[in-house]
C-alpha cells in the first residue's frame, strides 16, 4: 500500500554505494525508517541523495514497525543549503532533529510537532544576519525544545516549585530557584535539599523560564544559561548528553 505524507529527514545512513536508509519524521505517520533505493544515483526519484533536514512530500510503501518502509518518492526542499555559511544555525537545526528522533516513538504521529519543527527550520533559515542573530537562533531553539517536551508529554513544571507548589515570584528575589531533572521542573530553596540532582538558576534565568513570553526578548547571556539548563535536562532524559550539545555550548 502506498502512503503519501509530508516528512522531514532527521537521519541518513549510507546503505550501499547507491542507496540510503533514512529516518523520516512524517506529519501523519510519525517517525519511520525507510530505505531509499538508488537515491545516490545521479538520476533518482529523490532529486539526488537525501539530505538531512530536507522536507517535502513523500511516498512510501510497506510501513510497519517490523521492517523498513520503502521510500519511493521525496520532493526534497533542502533546509541546510542556505545554512551552510552559518555553522551555529546548522548545529541548532541538527540538534532539533536529534532531539525529535530521540524523544518520539516510531509510528507515533505528532502533527503539531511536525509543524513546529518546520516552522523552527524556516524561522532559522529566514533570519537576517545581524548582531543579534545568535541570540535569535537560541531563542527559537529554546522555544522549540520546550514545545517538543510538551508534545511528547514531558512538559517541565516552570512556574511553581514542582515539589511544594510555591509559586515563583519574579519580584521576590529572596527565593532561590533550582531546576531538577528528577522533579521535572523548578524547585524552591526550601525543597532543594531533597533533590541531589539539580542546577541553580540565576534570578534572570528563573524569571525567563517562568514567563516564556520573555524568551524572544532575553539577552544572549540569559538564553545561553537557559540552553545549558535545557541540555542538562535532555541529558537526564536521554541518559547521556545529546550528541549536538557540545557544538551548541562550545560556541557560546
Ligand atoms: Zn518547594
Amino acid at each position: 500500500m502506498l502512503t503519501k505524507d509530508l516528512a522531514i529527514c532527521i537521519r541518513t545512513v549510507d546503505y550501499s554505494e547507491t542507496s540510503q536508509i533514512v529516518t523520516l519524521f512524517a506529519r501523519d505517520a510519525g517517525k519511520i525508517s525507510a530505505i531509499a533505493k538508488g537515491s545516490k544515483r545521479p538520476k533518482s526519484a529523490f532529486d539526488g541523495p537525501i539530505e538531512l533536514l530536507a522536507h517535502g512530500k513523500v511516498v512510501f510503501t510497506d510501513a510497519n514497525k517490523e521492517k523498513l518502509a520503502t521510500l519511493t518518492e521525496f520532493q526534497q526542499q533542502p533546509a541546510l543549503l542556505s545554512l551552510h555559511g552559518n555553522l551555529f544555525a546548522m548545529y541548532c537545526c541538527l540538534f532539533g532533529a536529534e532531539l525529535l528522533s530521540a524523544l518520539t516513538d516510531d509510528y507515533d504521529p505528532h502533527p503539531e510537532l511536525f509543524d513546529s519543527f518546520v516552522e523552527f527550520l524556516q524561522s532559522v533559515n529566514g533570519l537576517q544576519t545581524t548582531n543579534n542573530e545568535r541570540r535569535d537562533i537560541l531563542a527559537l531553539l529554546i522555544l522549540f525544545q520546550l514545545g517538543l517536551l510538551r508534545e511528547v508529554g514531558l512538559q517541565p513544571i516552570l512556574n511553581y516549585c514542582a515539589n511544594c507548589k510555591t509559586k515563583y515570584d519574579v519580584r521576590n528575589t529572596k527565593y532561590e530557584f533550582y531546576f531538577s531533572n528528577f522533579a521535572n521542573g523548578l524547585i524552591c530553596r526550601d525543597c532543594e535539599a531533597s533533590f541531589a540532582d539539580k542546577v541553580r538558576l540565576s534570578a534572570t534565568v528563573a524569571a525567563a523560564l517562568t514567563s516564556l513570553k520573555q524568551i524572544p526578548n532575553s539577552q544572549e547571556k540569559t538564553l545561553t544559561q537557559i540552553e545549558k539548563v535545557m541540555i542538562y535536562h535532555f541529558t537526564g532524559l536521554l541518559g547521556r548528553p545529546p550528541k549536538m550539545a557540545k557544538h551548541i555550548l562550545v560556541s557560546t
